[in-house]
């Protein structure tokens, strides 16, 4: 049967009207299904299978991990997926990225054999990981990871990425993005720190709401508006507390406190919800010994009940069945099928086999849960099927309809993204090189797109060169594009000297030396790491180089600050270019040759010792050192440090007022004067100091930020309001509340002080 006849079949047969897109952008989903009436013909089996989501690998040819290349579709066992299993959801790549006409293949397979042999012909929701890009598309556009995109300050960047590579995914038929991460990077040690946008609660918020609005476009389930067919629907990730594990070690438990649940995690997916995120993504970990995929006190009565979320709670990896295998907070799997679905969850990322189905069908049919648990679940589900358009359309798009698919356009955006994050942290006047001088180039990130891109890069580690984009430059090409006269020599593997004689006998004859120091792209378990220091051998080689006296410009491409506090002495200049993509290296080589003014800000607190890994706004215990002086916050850089090339001139903090009155704002106002002579973009960051509080207050805490570019001598005033709840703190009675009395209002090196009468 002809697509199209199918299609208006379908809908006729669902007793709903056709309604196609007319036009490319058109919102695919205004209500062509009618979803309580879908529900009362679905048996318990096609409920649970609504409620699973099986790995690619399921369903196609060769075992799991194991497939056979080319990837393609095993028809028996698609066809025992849907029809047996009745299945909802398949998720991600068999292991390595594809090229557009191959995801195609692969997906247009699974809907065609939903929507035809299905029962009900329901369409599946397929979801990937296009965490920085569409990194799991050969040829997409690759944005710097989460962490450079918050150092932009700039949210609109971060909307205009996230709307690109929604367009990209949706380019393959895609529909759904397991993104962003919401989880605040309070320790560096954290395989997925990169995956954060860093350490602080309101810049988490801020990007996490712009990342939302350019996956999903306009939508939200409160303004009845949908993503159209070039938006997907957001994942937030990974509710709740991930990334609070003591250890720093991935899914190693989390002791957070009530107070700092709320203070610290909670904000960023409050955010998203506000923004009308349609789905989330459940934390693999534990809080306070309670694994979070069996805690209702999470799930429905926090997430749902006092949040206000409406969407989908898909599962992570696996994570059901390990409050059994892993947690042991249940005695074998079906407990644990239970416990997870008692807890809240809706949709089980099983993902491997059909276990999940198997013993949720049996515990449904010996009264264990009820169906009506079910269609609450299976609800959510079908909504946000039909929100995403899948019953009009689950094929994949024609080519031709997404043009910009990875187009010089959307290279540029990726590339003026990374130019705002990059980040100057010290330069004693050699920065910007000369385009004439003689640059040696050297390191383990100078040559290589690898490291520069970072894990979920084509594969999920990030580390196969095979699927490298040879068009891109490394950050050596991309210098040597700009001054024919720099040269490159190794110098140093990860772990390793190599040819370390040659380079500094190269350095030697050189005016500058760049040196790209670097740690290998992980995410999840691989990434656990058992020393925070920079590989001895990298610290070697600068070392070594340093003898030379050529004045050197350390570059730094990590998953996380990885510490180098010995070496930061012997570098004129350090730049932070995080994982930044592989249009990074031509960002960096514009801001290394100075066609660009760097205007990046650290979005965390770079340490300089192992054993002092604090945030900014930590307490002021914290800061008293052994002597009984207040040295022990002392930080290689601080967060929100980040230099210009252009002399930035503070004017005089301002203030409306020195009182502020119950529901009354005071307006603060700072003059920033370009005394350089490049244009710069500056974020002023604006602080609050709680002098007294019932609950030991923060040293400082974020409350504004704006960014703005200023021109050369030109003087740009910065505003900012601030009213009651700007002052606020979670309290012991888990309010947020502002208690009177005094405030010290920090911006840059000043401080102003004001009180607040209820
Ligand atoms: C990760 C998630 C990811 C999922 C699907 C899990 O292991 O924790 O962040 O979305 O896999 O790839």
């Amino acid at each position: 049967m002809k697509k199209s006849i199918f299609a208006l079949s379908l809908l006729l047969a669902l007793g709903c009207t056709a309604q196609k897109a007319s036009k490319k952008n058109a919102p695919l989903a205004a209500a062509p299904v009618d979803i309580e009436a879908l529900i009362a013909q679905m048996t318990i089996e096609e409920k649970v299978g609504q409620m699973t989501q099986i790995n690619l690998d399921v369903v196609c040819e060769g075992g799991i991990y194991k497939l056979v290349e080319p990837h393609h579709i095993e028809p028996a066992k698609l066809q025992e997926a849907i029809t047996k299993w009745h299945v909802g959801s398949v998720l991600n790549c068999g292991g390595h990225a594809y090229p557009l006409k191959q995801w195609h293949e692969l997906i247009g397979e699974i809907q065609r054999v939903a929507t035809t042999q299905g029962r009900l012909k329901i369409p599946v929701l397929y979801g990937v990981d296009a965490i920085h890009g569409a990194n799991y598309m050969m040829g997409s556009t690759l944005f710097p990871q989460q962490l450079g995109q918050a150092a932009t300050f700039n949210p609109e960047l971060v909307k205009t990425g996230a709307s690109i590579t929604a367009y990209e995914t949706r380019a393959a038929g895609i529909p759904w993005n397991f993104s962003p991460v919401l989880d605040v990077g309070r320790n560096p040690n954290w395989s997925r720190f990169f995956e954060t946008y860093g350490e602080d609660p309101l810049v988490c918020s801020t990007m996490g709401r712009a990342c939302v609005q350019g996956y999903q476009g306009n939508s939200s389930y409160d303004r009845g508006v949908r993503p159209d067919a070039t938006h997907v629907a957001a994942c937030m990730k990974h509710f709740l507390g991930y990334s609070g594990a003591r250890t720093g070690k991935d899914r190693t438990p989390a002791i957070i406190s009530d107070i700092e649940l709320r203070q610290i995690y909670m904000p960023s997916f409050q955010a998203a919800i506000n923004e009308g995120a349609m789905s989330v993504m459940i934390n693999s970990g534990e809080i306070n010994g309670i694994p979070v995929h069996a805690n209702p006190a999470i799930l429905t009565q926090l997430l749902r009940n006092e949040m206000g979320f409406k969407g989908m709670a898909v599962t992570d990896w696996e994570d059901v069945m390990k409050l059994h295998q892993i947690h042991k907070v249940t005695a074998n799997n079906k407990e644990s099928v239970k416990a997870a679905v008692d807890a809240g969850i809706d949709m089980c990322m099983v993902p491997n086999d059909f276990e999940f189905a198997r013993h949720l069908i049996e515990l449904v049919k010996e009264g264990q849960i009820t169906e009506a648990r079910l269609n609450e679940s299976v609800r959510r589900i079908l909504v946000m099927k039909r929100d995403l358009g899948l019953f009009v359309n689950a094929m994949p798009p024609a080519l031709k309809e997404f043009p910009d698919f990875g187009s010089a356009k959307h290279q540029q955006a990726a590339r003026e993204t990374a130019e705002e994050s990059i980040t100057l942290l010290k330069n004693e006047r050699v920065l910007p090189l000369s385009k004439n001088s003689k640059v040696l180039v050297c390191g383990p990130a100078a040559n290589s797109l690898t490291l520069i891109n970072g894990a979920w890069t084509r594969t999920w580690q990030g580390t196969d060169e095979k699927y490298e984009e040879a068009t891109r430059n490394t950050i050596f090409e991309a210098l040597q594009v700009m001054n024919p006269n720099v040269v490159f020599s190794q110098g140093s593997t990860l772990d390793s000297l190599s040819n370390v004689d040659e380079t500094v006998a190269k350095a030697r004859a050189s005016d500058a030396v760049v040196v790209c120091l670097s740690e290998l792209p992980s995410t999840e378990k691989p990434g656990d790491i058992e020393d925070l220091s920079m590989p001895v051998a990298q610290r070697e080689l600068v070392k070594q180089l340093s003898q030379t006296g050529k004045p050197i410009v350390l570059v730094l491409v990590e998953n996380r600050p990885r510490i180098i506090h010995d070496i930061v002495p012997l570098c004129k200049g350090v730049v932070m270019a995080y994982q930044p993509g592989d249009l990074g290296s031509d960002a960096l080589a514009r801001i290394l040759f100075g066609d660009v003014n760097p205007s990046g800000k650290l979005p965390f607190t770079y340490p300089a010792h192992e054993q002092s890994l604090l945030t900014y706004d930590h307490k002021f215990s914290e800061t008293l050192d052994p002597k009984f002086g207040n040295t022990a916050y002392s930080p290689e850089w601080p967060f929100g440090f980040g230099m210009s090339y252009s002399n930035l001139k503070y004017g005089t903090l301002k203030l409306s007022s020195n009182e502020l009155k119950g529901n009354g704002s005071v307006t603060v106002t700072i003059d920033v004067t370009n005394a350089g002579v490049m244009e710069a973009r500056e974020t002023v960051l604006l602080y609050t100091r709680d002098q007294v509080a019932s609950i030991t207050p923060s040293v400082r805490k974020l409350r504004k930020f704006h960014k703005h570019a200023i021109k050369p001598g030109e003087t740009m005033t910065y505003l900012f309001t601030l009213n009651a709840s700007d002052l606020s703190f979670i309290n012991k009675d888990l309010k947020n509340v502002t208690e009177a009395g005094a405030f010290d209002i920090i911006v840059g090196d000043q401080v102003a002080t004001i009180q607040y009468i209820p």
